[in-house]
């Protein structure tokens, strides 16, 4: 079997990982993941502080070599939500950075410490063994990881991943992206969810490149990394927007952008004025690319294909994808124009909901079709434009189906406008009726409603004007930049 990590096996001697000042060669890499695989190999599961550090990538390498499956833990979360996961997932121990101050959540788990001696400089030659003593590669089938929805819709869901799905989701994209061992990555997104673990330092340890993490967002950071031999950004909507604020007063930024070899933006949908912008600033096009915890990826911006600006490509290589009515059948693509829910099928599934056989049945239609819950059509040349999710993007208001999205992005135009959000709420003449939260640019003279809402009418249908408009000082958000919809009406 090919192995996962094949430059980790060899303890190839270039630089895999830097975090900061401190940076691992794969020798190194492997040798400190070496001894705690052996470590843990008989746990059932074992969860990772995932601080974005150099501990958190060698503790999920150990696990991933040894077969055991591992359970980030997000470090900024706390009380229900973390007691929910720890007895969800009922880990061996846990992982985490020597010195590293654990909750009392996981007080009861049993913690083992991730040894990890920086390399003395960056490849350093000689650092770490030529060759180490690694257990036999796992089967494809066997868990790697278990990762927690980022809860957006309902409390987060363990999400069972095999190691199938990984190769499988991390191959499509190196197609995709023409993404190779020369690849530097750039990296500033967390570690307890799929863009930032999965395809942030999985996804380089799997193609034999390397992955520079800055420890936090900062778009003078990011120039600078990408300035200085870094060649991809991936990043969240959140993190573009503020390049496309920062990008007209810092030349530095705006060379950076435009040298980089690809910029990829994810996880939630990045809005058409950002892509303009920063597509006006740098002459680059940001790649956004579609997918979930359970589906891994789905489909992209291909490097060497077209895409309309805001569409998230086409179905990756092996990925099945359709879209289907509510009564289940597929949707009949007329004009280019019928919005469907999104049905995918392919090596890149989950297994299960981790302890949820009821939401793990629910979520599969016949023939294995994976129900996303997110709501799309299809352009003629079959790349997909992602419409919102079905449960609070989709709006029925007298009689139409009105996508959330759409009008975001045209409120996002208005100069007085910084941040948006659009939902429905129940109104007893059109069943429900499109109200707009918005965050002024100016907290002191914010937009008048009226004007906001003439401005989508110009714009867009009539019935998709606001109704209601409400103004806000900042939108709830979860860590990956994600407005939590739910919250806005609670
Ligand atoms: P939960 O399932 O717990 O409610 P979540 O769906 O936000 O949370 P994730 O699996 O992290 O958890 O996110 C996947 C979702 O993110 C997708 O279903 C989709 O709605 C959204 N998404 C991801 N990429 C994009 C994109 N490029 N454009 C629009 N939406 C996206
Ligand atoms: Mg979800």
């Amino acid at each position: 079997m090919t192995p996962l990590f094949p430059a980790v096996r060899e303890a190839a001697p270039h630089t895999a990982l830097r975090f900061g000042e401190r940076t691992l060669t794969y020798a190194g890499l492997a040798g400190a993941a070496a001894p705690l695989a052996a470590r843990i190999r008989t746990a059932g599961r074992v969860a990772v502080w995932a601080t974005p550090s150099l501990e958190t990538a060698v503790g999920v390498v150990a696990a991933l070599l040894a077969g055991v499956p591992a359970v980030p833990v997000n470090p900024r979360t706390g009380g229900r939500e973390l007691a929910h996961i720890v007895a969800d997932s009922a880990p061996a121990t846990v992982l985490a950075a020597p010195g590293a101050e654990l909750p009392a959540e996981l007080a009861e788990v049993p913690r083992t410490d991730v040894d990890v001696t920086p390399d003395a400089a960056p490849d350093a030659p000689g650092t770490g063994p030529h060759s180490v003593e690694l257990p036999p590669e796992p089967g494809e089938e066997t868990t790697a990881l278990i990762i927690y929805t980022s809860g957006t819709t309902g409390p987060p869901k363990g999400v069972v991943l095999p190691r199938r799905a990984l190769a499988h989701t991390l191959d499509g994209l190196a197609d995709a992206w023409q993404w190779t061992d020369r690849d530097v990555l750039v990296h500033a997104l967390p570690l307890f969810h799929v863009h930032g673990l999965v395809l942030g330092v999985l996804g380089p340890l799997r193609r034999g490149g390397s992955v520079r993490h800055l420890g936090r967002f900062g778009t003078e950071a990011v120039a600078a990394e990408l300035a200085d031999g870094g060649t991809m950004f991936f990043g969240v909507p959140t993190m573009y927007h503020r390049m496309a604020e920062a990008v007209g007063d810092d030349p530095a930024l705006g060379s950076a952008l435009s040298g980089a070899r690809l910029l990829v933006s994810g996880s939630a949908a990045l809005p058409v004025s950002d892509h303009q912008r920063l597509t006006k600033a740098t002459g680059q096009r940001v790649i956004e690319r579609y997918g979930m915890t359970e589906t891994l990826m789905n489909t992209s911006v291909r490097v060497d294909g077209d895409s309309a600006t805001g569409s998230v490509g086409v179905p990756l290589p092996g990925v099945g994808l359709r879209l289907v009515d509510e009564s289940g059948e597929p949707a009949v693509p007329a004009d280019g124009e019928s919005v469907g829910e999104i049905q995918v099928r392919g090596a890149n599934l989950f297994t299960e909901y981790l302890n949820r056989p009821d939401a793990t049945q629910e979520a599969f239609a016949d023939g294995g079709w994976f129900r996303t819950g997110d709501m799309a059509a299809r352009d003629p040349d079959g790349s997909v434009r992602i419409v919102g999710r079905k449960a609070t993007d989709l709006i029925k208001s007298g009689g139409y189906k009105i996508g959330a999205g759409e009008i975001e992005n045209v409120l996002l135009e208005h100069p007085q406008v910084a941040e948006v959000a659009v939902t429905g709420e129940p109104d007893p003449d059109l069943g429900e009726r499109v109200v707009a939260w918005i965050v002024p640019a100016d907290a002191l003279s914010p937009p008048d409603a009226q004007a906001l809402a003439d401005h989508v009418a110009t714009q867009l249908a009539p019935h998709k004007r606001p109704r209601a408009v409400r103004f806000r000082d900042g939108l709830p958000r979860n860590d990956m930049g994600k407005v939590l919809k739910r919250a806005l009406h609670a």
